[in-house]
């Protein structure tokens, strides 16, 4: 495991670029493609060796050979980044932010932590902006210019699963019971990246509570 937990998952690299998805990334092809990992480290400099140098270019490298890796180590890769995105990220909320929205009932809890989750986006590439929206039990966010969804042809699959995965923990971090799929990508021909949210168990309670 990367020591990553010295930095705070604000600070950026390079070209707006955050330590948070080097880290992640990095952390990710570990883990599903190990022997792959010397080729990748080529361009994807674990934060805090080598005082790392990063750009837009060598990031836009790792991400199109990640695409040739196929679908299926794709996937597993940008699922697990994404996790390591949603616990770092977490872990840099602060305690009275974690324990304001821990107090909450779970179907506002959610809501709030869902807008917290806007961070993660922002703290993976300063130019991509993330927006929720949620309602009875279900939500969606939107993210503009996704890192990961710059592709010059229509790829064959979504490509920004990174984002379901790292919202998905995030929530869970804060005992929501939640999944988060992307149901769009603009890099697989859609219109927009879009996840839906979707919140099991707290349909009921939040009617209860709207209706009053
Ligand atoms: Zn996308």
């Amino acid at each position: 495991m990367l020591r990553y937990q010295k930095f705070r998952s604000s600070i950026m690299v390079d070209a707006g670029i955050g330590r948070l998805l080097i880290a992640s990334l990095h952390q990710g092809i570990s883990d599903v493609i190990p022997a792959r990992l010397p080729f990748y480290e080529n361009w994807l400099t674990p934060p805090g060796l080598r005082g790392s140098k990063f750009g837009l270019a060598p990031l836009h490298a790792v991400l199109s050979f990640l695409r040739l890796e196929g679908q299926t180590s794709y996937d597993q890769i940008m699922a697990l980044a994404g996790q390591y995105t949603g616990d770092w990220g977490f872990g840099e909320v602060s305690a009275v932010e974690r324990a304001l929205v821990h107090s909450t009932p779970p179907w506002l809890r959610a809501r709030l932590a869902l807008r917290l989750s806007r961070r993660l986006v922002k703290h993976t590439f300063k130019g991509s902006k993330a927006t929720v929206r949620m309602r009875k039990g279900a939500g969606t966010m939107n993210i503009r210019a996704s890192i990961f969804c710059a592709v010059r042809e229509t790829a064959a699959f979504p490509m920004c699963g990174f984002y379901s995965a790292a919202v998905e923990r995030f929530l869970q971090r804060f005992d929501i019971d939640a999944q988060v799929d992307v149901s769009e990508c603009k890099a697989s021909g859609g219109n927009a990246c879009t996840m839906a949210v979707t919140i099991r168990g707290h349909r009921a309670e939040e009617r209860a509570a709207e209706a009053a």
